[in-house]
């Protein structure tokens, strides 16, 4: 596992108030977008931060939707990283035991404090569960991709950033996406996949074409996105099963349908 970073809560620092919005701050990669708006590349450092630190009342007092976002993106971490045990990480070794821990403590925090520090956020107070969820976003997910490994969750958000109506949302908006796609890829039995669902669209996050922004998007449009997530060195190569452009692109679309539905069961509605 790579060094990791030491973070400290409650510091004194201000940070960007869209720091709880993604986990890179951990982390000894970035990521490079063309001037389009389209993903380019991943670009690696050779450390990691020796110290990182978020304000928790900063975050208090940003747009939720940054934290939400963070939640997308995190909750994207053990979804990874359970399924591709056997792939190389971003340090070029193989997934540990801690790492694992790591990827599921921060699934746990998410499950159990999402919504209430979401609710927190939106009343601009910092809680235990506010403080738990910006610890996830951050420390626990930023440790846990690169040491457990990225899949289909970030190559498909990857290939969405080709659909120009979809630049406007944030990073983990469409990771929450891709993650039901992978969900799908994966397999997992529909109790399980609602769980996933309900937790997304507890906190707003967008899991329809509709929710998206993107209600008629194309069928070409998404070939294209599977295709994209299919590119040589995505990271979807490192998933323990059989993947090719047509799995995917049905993925795209059957996490569509799957979210629609449980919308339909349920009578989800916007708040
Ligand atoms: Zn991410």
């Amino acid at each position: 596992m790579r060094r990791m970073a030491r973070c400290v809560r409650r510091a004194s620092a201000v940070v960007p108030a869209g720091s709880s919005a993604r986990d890179t701050p951990c982390s000894a990669l970035s990521v490079l977008y063309r001037p389009s708006g389209e993903f380019h590349c991943y670009t690696f450092f050779d450390k990691n931060p020796h110290v990182v630190l978020v304000d928790t009342t900063v975050v208090s007092k940003a747009p939720p939707r940054f934290l939400a976002a963070g939640m997308g993106d995190a909750i994207a971490t053990n979804v990874e990283a359970r399924r591709c045990r056997f792939s190389t990480n971003f340090g070029g070794g193989l997934q540990t035991e801690v790492s694992a821990a790591i990827c599921e403590k921060c699934e746990e925090i998410l499950f159990k404090y999402g919504k209430q520090a979401y609710e927190a956020n939106k009343a601009h107070a910092v809680t235990p569960a506010l403080e738990a969820v910006v610890e996830a976003n951050t420390l626990l997910s930023g440790l846990g991709f690169e040491s457990g490994g990225l899949a289909a969750a970030h190559a498909i958000h990857n290939g969405m950033t080709a659909i120009e109506e979809l630049h406007s949302l944030l990073h983990g908006e469409k990771v929450a996406f891709g993650v039901v796609c992978q969900l799908v890829l994966d397999g997992v039995p529909t109790i399980e996949l609602d769980r996933y669902i309900e937790f997304m669209l507890s906190v707003d996050l967008p899991v329809t074409f509709e929710l998206l922004g993107i209600p008629n998007v194309k069928d070409e449009e998404l070939r294209r996105v599977a295709e994209l997530a299919c590119a040589e060195g995505e990271t979807i190569w490192n998933l323990d099963r059989v993947i090719n452009v047509d799995f995917v692109f049905g993925a795209i679309k059957a996490a569509d349908a799957a979210s629609r539905d449980y919308i339909r069961r349920t009578g989800w509605k916007k708040n």
